[in-house]
């Protein structure tokens, strides 16, 4: 199964990945934990990325379609995949459909996930996230056990460094204006399916599932 997910920042793509990955066995692919991991290892990819993702802005479409193909021609995966925050301009998709058809594959499923605004600023503000694992956490939504240690493995949670209000605005603003276009894109290629993001973890799951079969 070969599976988009669409969707602002903060509406809960990083989360619902971890429950997909779990039940249909994909490969999840983020060129945000991309880029950050390159960022922490102090590679060129990283300092080239890091300018623009601490602005909120996208990274240039050459740069990440590169990264998202390369990572997309490993084995894994060969049986599927879940890309998640990729595409996320018309140019990316154009490329990733171009990309697709040449190795003989296509796109099964865009879970596109919807959020209001409000409630995407309370969830990216509230953010933390484990520094060893990457497992995500909120404040008050989804609190670990123990303050400030990660559930999963014991790590320390911080908060990203575009986690605060003033690159929150600016983020939403580049979603609406260069990624909400994707939604009529795949609704021409007939293949998205609409989410509402705003209900807990559980009732959002159930509604991914609906759409992608048991
Ligand atoms: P994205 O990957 O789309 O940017 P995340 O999955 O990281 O979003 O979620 C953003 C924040 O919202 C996190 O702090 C997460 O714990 C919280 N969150 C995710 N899903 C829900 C939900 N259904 N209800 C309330 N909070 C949520
Ligand atoms: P979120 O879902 O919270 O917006 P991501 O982890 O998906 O966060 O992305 C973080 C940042 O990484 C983006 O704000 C952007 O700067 C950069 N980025 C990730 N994916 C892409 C992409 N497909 N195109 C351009 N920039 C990207
Ligand atoms: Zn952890």
């Amino acid at each position: 199964m070969n599976l988009i997910l669409l969707g602002p920042p903060g509406a809960g793509k990083g989360t619902q990945a971890v429950k997909i990955v779990e039940k249909y066995a994909v490969p999840h692919i983020s060129t945000g934990d991309i880029f950050r991991k390159n960022i922490k290892e102090g590679t060129e990819l990283g300092k080239k990325a890091q300018e623009y993702m601490n602005k909120g802005q996208l990274v240039p479409d050459d740069l990440v379609i590169e990264i998202a193909t390369s990572r997309l021609l490993e084995e894994d995966c060969k049986a599927g995949f879940l890309l998640d925050g990729f595409p996320r301009t018309v140019y990316q998709a154009e490329k990733l459909d171009e990309f697709l058809s040449a190795n003989g594959k296509k796109i099964d499923c865009v879970l596109d996930i919807a959020v209001d605004k409000d409630e995407l600023k309370e969830r990216l503000i509230g953010r933390r996230v484990c520094k060893s694992c990457g497992a995500g956490y909120h404040v008050k939504n989804m609190p670990p056990a123990k303050e400030g240690i990660c559930d999963v493995c014991g790590g320390e949670l911080y908060q990203r460094a575009d986690d605060t209000e003033e690159t929150v605005v600016n983020r939403i603003s580049v979603y609406e204006a260069e990624t909400m276009p994707l939604v009529d894109y795949y609704e021409k290629a007939g293949n998205i399916a609409h989410i509402d993001g705003a209900k807990d973890l559980d009732t959002v799951f159930a509604g991914i599932v609906s759409a992608l079969g048991e």
